[in-house]
């Protein structure tokens, strides 16, 4: 099978379809939902369910730390925690180039039953396209997560409130260069891995011992800054930052410094934002630090007492400056 490649009759939803979806999909994905083989399938989910969709182009495909399938969980997985909620269901589109080896769809479709086992969801619907050579690059994949609500409301970026601790699960960065040194052949002494993990049972943890949690945001594309100026906007209040505490693993600072990025600007696909009242900030830190992927947290700031929504970075010698949203793109197709 490995030396084999995906043909346009792969997605033909003739017999090479049926082969594919059973000796692939199936084989890695298959479950209650998905053997039953039918046009739907249909899932039960609380009396408010969070709903998030998002789709994967990186390249490379496979890089240190994960891969497009593993991401492609990972990432919608998150979205629907953020709102508060227990992720419970994925669907999944592939639009694979024809001439894609089929060995590599294999790897690809494991690490997504691996991920999505981990997570806890199931993979419930699923489809397949074949496009011709050039019409895309190797292989794209859409997924949908579906989750029930674990609060009595959706958490919103809009929650922060004056005198709020921002708290972060951990380093800064890591997925955004990871990406960007596999694409370019770019080798650190220690190599950086993509930090591409699933955060839901950490924000479950989280939320079961401390509901008063306001705000949670996982810092994607545009990095850490870009994500507080969305919470400073939708809430109208200043947050501040004290650049001294926000973790970054030294060799990500230094070949960010020697490449001309900026890791608050990096995408992280295994970190999350956590504004809290500060009277309970102290213990929500202690719940990210006990979970493998909030092992380094750190309380890095707080929400201010003005309402123009702007970040401010406090520098370690007492300077201020004012951190935008990204503008432009840094780097692409990074997710
Ligand atoms: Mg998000």
């Amino acid at each position: 099978m490995s030396e084999e490649r995906i043909l346009l009759d792969h997605g033909s939803g003739g017999l090479a379809s049926h082969r594919l979806v059973s000796e692939v999909f199936l084989r890695h994905m298959g479950n209650e939902f998905l053997n039953g083989l039918d046009d739907a399938a249909c899932v039960a989910t609380g009396p408010l369910t969070a709903v998030s969709t998002d789709t994967f182009t990186v390249d490379p495909l496979f890089f240190p730390g994960g891969d497009i399938g593993s991401l492609a969980v990972h990432g919608t997985v998150n979205d629907v925690a953020m709102l508060g909620a227990r992720p419970r269901y994925l669907t999944c589109g592939f639009i694979i180039e024809e001439g894609f080896a089929l060995g590599d769809l294999e790897r690809i479709v494991a690490s997504m039953a691996r991920a999505a086992k981990e997570a806890g969801v199931h993979v419930v619907a699923g489809d397949t396209k074949v496009v011709t050579r050039g019409a895309a690059d190797k292989l794209f994949i859409n997924t949908t997560g579906l989750g029930e609500l674990l609060l009595d409301a959706p958490l919103s970026g809009s929650g922060a409130e004056e005198g709020d601790a921002v708290l972060v699960s951990g380093n800064l960065g890591d997925h955004g260069l990871a990406v960007f040194a596999a694409r370019e052949g770019l080798s650190f002494r220690t190599p950086v891995q993509s930090d591409s993990a699933c955060l839901n049972h950490m924000v479950a943890d989280l939320l079961r011992n401390v509901p008063q949690v306001r705000v949670l945001r996982d810092p994607t594309r545009g990095g850490l800054a870009t994500t507080l100026n969305e919470i400073a906007g939708q809430s109208g209040r200043d947050i501040l930052l004290r650049e001294a505490d926000l973790p970054i693993d030294p060799e990500v600072r230094e070949s960010c410094s020697f490449l001309g990025l900026d890791p608050l600007y990096l995408a992280n696909e295994g970190k999350l934002i956590c504004v809290v009242p500060s009277s309970r900030a102290e213990e929500a830190l202690g719940i990210l630090k006990r979970h493998e992927v909030g092992g380094n947290a750190a309380s890095i700031g707080e929400v201010g007492d003005s309402s123009r929504g702007r970040v401010i970075l406090e520098t370690g010698i007492g300077g201020r400056r004012m951190l935008q949203m990204l503008e432009g793109e840094q780097l692409p197709r990074i997710c």
